[in-house]
C-alpha cells in the first residue's frame, strides 16, 4: 500500500493520521487538509470500506471539501475530516467512540469533530467525554447545536431560490417544480420548506415507503430512483449520495438547475465542464450546502446565536451568486470557479 502523500486525492494535506485501539477496535483515520483559516473542522464518518485505502481515499478528498466548505462560508476554520473504518456488521460502542475522542483531543485542537454520515448526537456526546475538540452537540436553552440538517435544509432552499432567480427569472417558488433525490433529513426539511413556497415537488427514495409518506403529507409526486434525475423538473435537488453527477447521468438530466445537499455530486471535474456545456445552471455543494457547519462552527467557536447562523446562512447565495457571475464572465465551468475562489481563500491559488 502507498504512502498517503502517493494517493491521487493527496493535495498538499498537512497532515494524515492513522490510529488503531486494539482493546476497543477502532480504526480511523484524520485527515488535516488546511488550517489556514484556522482548526481543521469536520465530521466524522462512520463506514464500512471494502479496502482501507478506500477510506484514506475519502478522507483525503472529503477534507479537502471541508477546507473549501468553510472557505466559502466565510467561516475562521480550516478543512478536515475523520473516518472511523467500521466492520461489516457496523459495530459501535461507546469504548470505540472514546477511543477516537483521545485520538481527536491528540492533535490538541487542530482537528474539530463533529457529526458525518453514520454518526448522531449521541456519539458526540461520548466523544466528549474524552476531548474539547467536538461540535456538534445538543443545543443548550435557545443555544445553537443540535442536528445540522434543519439548517443545511434551509440553505439549500435558499440557493434554489436564487438559482431560479438566475436561470428563469422568477423570484417566487410558486409552481417551480423541484424534483428531490433522497428524502432524508436534509432533502425531507427542503421538500417542505419548498412546498410551503407552493413548488411542485416529485420526490424518490430508495426507501420507498419513506418517500411515499413525504409525498402524501405535502402533495407531491413519488417516481422510482432510476428516473428522478431525467424527470422534466426545474430543478434536480441531489440529497442523497455523491457522485450522481457523471458522463451517464449528466446528457440524461432535463433540468435547467442542478442544487442539492450531496457532497462531492460530480463524479470528476469533467463532470463539471460536462453540466456547463449543457448550459445547466449548477450550485457547487459544498457552497449550497454550508448551513449544517455554520450551525455547528458558530456552536464551536462559541459566538452568537440561532439569528446570527440564520444570517450567516443568508449569505449562501450571495456567494453562489458570485461563482455564477464569475463563471458567466469567463466561461469558466461554475464547479471549476468555486473551486478556484476557495482555492484563493486558503492561500492556495
Ligand atoms: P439521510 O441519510 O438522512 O438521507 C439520505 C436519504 O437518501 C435517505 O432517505 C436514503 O434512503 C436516500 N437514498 C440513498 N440512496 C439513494 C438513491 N440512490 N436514490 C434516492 N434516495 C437515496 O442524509 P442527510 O443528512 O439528509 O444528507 C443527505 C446528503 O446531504 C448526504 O450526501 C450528506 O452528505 C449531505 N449533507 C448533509 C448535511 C446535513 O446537515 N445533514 C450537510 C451537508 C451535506
Amino acid at each position: 500500500m502507498s504512502a498517503a502523500w502517493d494517493y491521487p486525492d493527496f493535495d498538499d494535506h498537512e497532515g494524515v493520521h492513522l490510529y488503531r485501539d486494539a482493546a476497543s477496535g477502532l480504526t480511523a483515520v484524520i485527515a488535516l487538509h488546511s488550517t489556514k483559516l484556522g482548526p481543521a473542522a469536520g465530521g466524522t464518518r462512520f463506514w464500512h470500506y471494502a479496502d482501507k485505502s478506500d477510506a484514506i481515499t475519502d478522507a483525503l478528498r472529503l477534507s479537502r471539501g471541508m477546507s473549501y466548505k468553510n472557505a466559502m462560508a466565510d467561516l475562521p476554520l480550516g478543512g478536515g475530516k475523520a473516518v472511523i473504518l467500521a466492520d461489516a456488521g457496523r459495530t459501535k460502542t461507546p469504548a470505540m467512540l472514546q477511543a477516537f475522542g483521545r485520538a481527536v483531543d491528540s492533535l490538541g485542537g487542530h482537528y474539530v469533530t463533529a457529526e458525518d454520515v453514520g454518526m448522531s448526537v449521541a456519539d458526540m456526546v461520548v466523544i466528549a467525554q474524552q476531548t474539547r475538540f467536538v461540535s456538534g452537540l445538543p443545543a443548550v436553552g435557545a443555544g445553537v447545536g443540535g442536528d445540522p440538517s434543519p439548517y443545511t435544509a434551509m440553505g439549500i432552499y435558499l440557493g434554489i431560490k436564487a438559482a431560479v432567480k438566475r436561470a428563469l427569472g422568477k423570484d417566487a417558488l410558486k409552481g417551480v417544480h423541484v424534483a428531490v433525490q433522497g428524502t432524508g433529513s436534509v432533502g425531507g426539511g427542503l421538500a417542505r420548506l419548498l412546498a410551503g413556497d407552493g413548488a411542485l415537488l416529485t420526490l424518490a427514495d430508495v426507501n420507498g415507503a419513506r418517500a411515499q409518506a413525504l409525498a402524501d403529507e405535502l402533495g407531491a409526486t413519488c417516481v422510482a430512483t432510476d428516473g428522478i434525475l431525467s424527470v422534466e423538473a426545474d430543478v434536480i435537488s441531489p440529497c442523497a449520495l455523491g457522485a450522481v453527477l457523471n458522463a451517464q447521468t449528466i446528457p440524461m438530466l432535463k433540468a435547467p438547475i442542478v442544487a442539492g445537499a450531496a457532497n462531492n455530486q460530480l463524479a470528476t471535474d469533467e463532470d463539471g465542464s460536462r453540466l456547463h456545456a449543457r448550459g445547466i445552471l449548477f450550485a457547487p455543494d459544498y457552497v449550497i450546502n454550508a448551513g449544517g457547519i455554520i450551525n455547528v462552527a458558530l456552536e464551536y467557536i462559541g459566538q452568537g446565536d440561532r439569528d446570527e447562523v440564520e444570517r450567516r446562512i443568508r449569505r449562501i447565495p450571495e456567494r453562489l451568486e458570485q461563482v455564477w457571475r464569475e463563471s458567466a464572465e469567463t466561461g469558466d465551468p461554475a464547479a471549476h470557479v468555486a473551486d478556484r475562489i476557495a482555492q484563493r481563500l486558503i492561500g492556495r491559488g
